[in-house]
């Protein structure tokens, strides 16, 4: 329990306390389980041995090389699918700096217009949210896909 002491010795006896009791309490409840993970000898690198340098035959160009414009490429999978998180502009508080989250979109599915605001292709946009992270005022929130989901639905009355 020291080391619980040392990570908290910033914080109040009382929160301490309250730490080291949600800890014992954890560990009595594994008591039961008690033996089943068992010590093994150390693990060591002395012997290891790098795998052998392996000869790749070369390939005709159309077999390694991806034709991008055919079926279930990446502008015709819909990547979107795949989001768990939307990102979603709020262009009431977006500056149009225009490059920023369009730039650091590693999906490039963020495209300016005209009128120099941003619109997310939601069709590829993956929701790493790294343009969240990158908007310097702030005017892209991450909502759970399917609470987005779910306002569309009703919006459209479904
Ligand atoms: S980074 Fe933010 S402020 Fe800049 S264009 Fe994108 S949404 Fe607007
Ligand atoms: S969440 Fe990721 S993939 Fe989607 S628009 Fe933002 S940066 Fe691009």
């Amino acid at each position: 329990m020291g080391w619980i002491r040392d990570e908290l010795a910033h914080l109040n006896e009382s929160v301490v306390g309250k730490n080291l009791e949600m800890a014992l309490s954890a560990y009595d409840l594994m008591a039961e389980h008690a033996g089943i993970v068992s010590l093994t000898d150390d693990l060591s690198a002395v012997g290891w041995q790098h795998p052998d340098w392996i000869e790749l035959p070369l390939e005709e160009a159309g077999i390694s090389a991806p034709t991008i414009h055919a079926a279930d490429t990446s502008e015709q999978l819909k990547t979107g699918l795949w989001r768990t998180m939307r990102p979603v502009i709020d262009y009431e508080r977006c500056n149009r700096c225009w490059w920023v989250c369009s730039t650091f979109c590693p999906d490039g599915a963020i495209k300016v217009q005209e009128d120099g605001y941003p619109r997310i292709d939601y069709d590829h946009c993956k929701g790493c949210l790294i343009c969240v992270a990158q908007c310097p005022p702030h005017a892209i929130a991450a909502i759970p896909e399917y609470l987005a989901q779910e306002e569309e639905s009703s919006e459209e009355g479904v």
